[in-house]
């Protein structure tokens, strides 16, 4: 039966869970609120099913992309809706749309269980949109995958690389209707966080949606969490660098130990395709029409992806781009992230404290430097300014 030695290999899966005919294994929460599995050896006839899906102690199955693209939907609807450039909701749609498939991914609906559901009809494909930078909960999600599957359906998942890799290890074998879309993952939270934060504004009223990125036309995104309720009215709205759970989102703060060593974070991709946001820095692809409106990256990894990919090429907007400058723009391409230096203090402040006073005592710092930024950019794109500051400052070091 699974045991977790070393918190830091479990991504909370539920594979595990979704395997054991016996139903012997639950998922608890521990003090940070993230799930493990736990095994009840009253129920367990000891048949290691648990163990053979969980790979633990595995390299996954991955690839390196064959083609690599910048990337963006041709309808700019879909574009605006979503985190970037839209391209999951072409695929999703596409699933539906032409194959009656179904359509697996993360809803921020109720701000308080932000999971995974499936869907079957266009009309929800917007409930599923946009990221949501907390762990979804797939309790009970890969036994309706494979069922979907085993009926003849196409079926689309969407979700962090070690879901899909679970997800993979959990079938046990490969289906041609199946299509894995992965993207590039900084890490999560766990909702125990998020509720915690929500918990501590002073709100009028019960929120009921969570967004996390703010998209207005002609600008580029914004990290920004938003609360809205039950009739879409804007209850709460605090940006990067101004509302504590998305600076310390972005920090590394508060995520699932496995995310600070996460083996999925590297070119070698689970997904059949991956996407992740493409911020145009250089200006290179300004060229683009409605680059501005958010621009995406896409790795096409497996002949599945490839077929995908090909479908859709005529609502798809790409140029290419070389996964070496890929490497170099997104660095979970390469390594995950690491831990925030006070994460430590941060878990034993918010047990005593809560969650605000732990977030604002161990990020001060930072928070001091983003409010800081706006002038010190203007300061130093001054003409001669940076390089008198840093004659200055190596002087001041002798
Ligand atoms: C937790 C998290 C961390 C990320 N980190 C990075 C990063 O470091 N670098 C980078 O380039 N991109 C990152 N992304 C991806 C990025 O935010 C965009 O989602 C991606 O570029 C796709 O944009 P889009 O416009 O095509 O689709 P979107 O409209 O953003 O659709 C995203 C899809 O992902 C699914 N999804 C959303 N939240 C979750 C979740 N919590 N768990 C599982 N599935 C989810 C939804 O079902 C949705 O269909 C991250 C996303 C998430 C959720
Ligand atoms: S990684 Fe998944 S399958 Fe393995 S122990 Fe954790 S929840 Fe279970
Ligand atoms: S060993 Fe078998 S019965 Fe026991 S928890 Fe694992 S899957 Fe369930
Ligand atoms: S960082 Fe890695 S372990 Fe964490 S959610 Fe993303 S893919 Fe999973």
């Amino acid at each position: 039966m699974i045991v977790v030695y070393n918190k830091s290999k479990c991504c909370g899966c539920t594979a595990c869970a979704s395997v054991c005919a016996h139903r012997a294994i639950s998922m608890e929460h521990d003090e940070q609120g993230f799930a493990f599995p736990h095994v009840n050896l009253d129920l367990c006839t000891n048949c290691h099913l648990c163990e053979e899906v969980c790979p633990l102690h595995e390299s996954p199955e991955t690839n390196t992309a064959r083609q690599t693209f910048v990337a963006l939907a041709s309808d700019h609807r879909e574009q605006l809706t979503s985190t970037s450039g839209g391209l999951v909701s072409v695929f999703a749609r596409y699933i539906i749309e032409q194959f009656a498939g179904v359509v697996y991914g993360c809803t921020g609906k109720d701000c308080f269980h932000v999971r995974h559901i499936r869907i079957d009809s266009i009309q929800d494909l917007p409930t599923i949109k946009g990221s949501k930078y907390v762990q979804s909960d797939l309790n009970g999600i890969f036994p309706k995958v494979k069922t979907d599957l085993k009926s003849g359906r196409y079926v689309m998942f969407i979700g962090t690389p070690c879901q899909v890799a679970r997800l993979r290890k959990y079938l046990r074998k490969s289906y041609d209707k199946l299509f894995c879309v992965d993207f590039i993952c900084h890490g999560v939270p766990s909702q125990q966080i998020l509720t915690s934060a929500i918990n501590e504004f002073d709100l009028d009223d019960t929120p009921h949606e969570v967004k996390f990125r703010l998209k207005e036309q002609g600008k580029p995104s914004q990290y920004c969490l938003q609360l809205t309720d039950k009739a879409g009215s804007v209850l709460y709205k605090g940006k990067y660098g101004k509302d504590c759970y998305m600076t310390g989102f972005i920090y590394a703060l508060f995520y699932r130990d496995s995310c600070y060593q996460c083996p999925f974070a590297s070119r070698e991709r689970v997904g059949d395709i991956t996407v992740g946001d493409y911020w145009n820095s250089d200006k290179e692809y300004d060229y683009l029409a409605r680059s501005k409106d958010g621009l995406s990256q896409m790795h096409v990894n497996t002949d599945q992806g490839m077929r995908l990919y090909q479908l859709l090429s005529d609502q798809l907007r790409v140029e290419p781009i070389s996964l070496d400058k890929l490497l170099k723009h997104s660095g979970q391409l390469s390594h995950p992230m690491p831990r925030h230096r006070n994460a430590d203090i941060f878990w034993t402040l918010y047990k005593k404290s809560g969650f605000n006073i732990a977030c604002r005592k161990v990020l001060s710092a930072e928070i001091r430097h983003l409010r800081l930024q706006p002038i010190t950019n203007i300061v130093f794109n001054i003409p001669g300014f940076k390089p008198l500051y840093f004659l200055l400052k190596k002087k001041l070091r002798k």
